[in-house]
């Protein structure tokens, strides 16, 4: 089944869906999980019990919430109330959440019992357009981001932006910036929708937010769908991950001030936007439209040669390398993106100095 066909974009089809999934004889859940962290729990777990009555009877399972709480040891508390509450192959995992949530629960029901069936529902907007969709799950060893997880599909996902009414502002702009990558790397069109779309008043307007949630998701689902293991053009949605989650890792480890995914993305976009301009191609002015655009948004900061090395020796250790040379996925103009690519040193680091 394609992907696509799994997301039941928006909140009426999609609860009715997982309402009779719930009631199906076929399928033959016996009990339900929801997982959620202190947030979701207190802001998003109600809206779903009233569209999904049936929920109520649900197990709770709640995690603190953030990133630092993405490992393997949270994995273990939430398997141990699986047990207690006698999960087995006939339960269902409901992730209700952001990334954090929706990629340690789809992990945890990846290898639970050799593997139980699990949904999505993204509350976070990138959670809506990233990290629910692809069956990319994991957790984080340490301060290496993503090192251990699985390819492991939802059952299903939806979409519901009403979720947005609650998101603080900061992680509204945070899954912006994956957005953005979407049409960077794949979509022109989507790339100037965005670049004129205002954060202002995105609570109230959350439901129009949607349109450009589902172009976004579309985008990264034709990528995925002709890619899933990530062999060859999937490498191209890690644009701006590459040193993107080296900073996250850097900070995660180092620094007590934590940065968060989308502007640790958004700052991995602007100086690999410059290493595309030096080896891929990309137009200078392009170059500069990009780093002008996400400037405004995101905080983007200099980085120091101390922090240069450390943030460089955890490139070194990315899984995307390949015989020790650090990948990159870099523009050729935009909407267009190329993978495999290989870039000198001192190029990397003069990158970080662009700003
Ligand atoms: P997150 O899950 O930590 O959520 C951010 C914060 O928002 C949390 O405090 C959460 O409690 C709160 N929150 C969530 N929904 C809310 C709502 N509706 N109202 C109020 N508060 C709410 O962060 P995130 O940015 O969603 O996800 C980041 C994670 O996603 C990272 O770990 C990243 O590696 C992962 N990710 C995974 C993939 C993938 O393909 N699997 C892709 C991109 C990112």
């Amino acid at each position: 089944m394609l992907l696509y066909d799994k997301i039941k974009i928006f909140n009426e089809e999609g609860y009715k869906i997982l309402e009779n999934y719930l009631l199906d004889q076929v399928t033959s859940i016996r009990n339900t999980f929801i997982l959620v962290d202190h947030y979701t729990n207190i802001h998003c777990l109600p809206h779903l019990i009233s569209h999904v009555k049936i929920l109520e009877k649900s197990n709770i399972i709640q995690i603190k919430p953030g990133e630092e709480e993405k490992n393997i040891y949270t994995c273990i508390q939430i398997w141990k109330q699986l047990e207690k509450f006698k999960a087995n192959r006939n339960s269902l995992i409901i992730n209700l959440g952001g990334g954090v949530i929706t990629d340690i629960g789809g992990f945890v029901a990846s290898v639970f019992k050799r593997g139980v069936r699990f949904i999505n529902i993204p509350t976070t907007l990138l959670g809506m357009v990233d990290a629910s969709i692809g069956y990319k799950t994991g957790v984080n060893l340490e301060s290496i981001k993503n090192e251990i997880g699985s390819f492991y599909s939802p059952e299903f996902l939806i979409i519901d932006p009403y979720f947005l009414k609650t998101l603080p502002e900061k992680e509204f702009i945070s899954g912006k910036a994956e957005m953005f990558k979407h049409g960077l790397i794949a979509d022109e069109k989507f790339w100037i929708e965005m670049k004129t779309s205002t954060i202002e008043d995105y609570r109230k307007y959350y439901y129009q937010w949607g349109n450009l949630i589902h172009k976004s998701i579309l985008i990264k689902n034709k990528i995925v769908d002709k890619d899933p293991k990530e062999k060859g053009l999937r490498k191209i949605l890690n644009f701006g991950h590459t040193i993107g989650h080296a900073l996250e890792s850097y900070f995660m480890n180092y620094q007590k001030g934590k940065l968060i995914h989308g502007v640790a993305i958004a700052m991995g976009m602007v100086y690999e936007s410059w290493l595309s301009y030096k080896v891929n191609g990309l137009s200078i002015n392009s170059y500069q439209e990009i780093k002008s655009i996400l400037s405004e948004l995101y905080p983007i900061q200099n980085i120091s040669d101390l922090e240069m090395d450390k943030i460089f020796s955890i490139m070194e250790h990315d899984k995307k390398n390949d015989r020790n040379k650090i990948q990159f996925s870099l523009l050729k103009k935009i909407g267009t993106c190329s993978y495999n690519c290989q870039v000198p040193t001192s190029l990397i680091k003069e990158s970080f100095l662009q700003i």
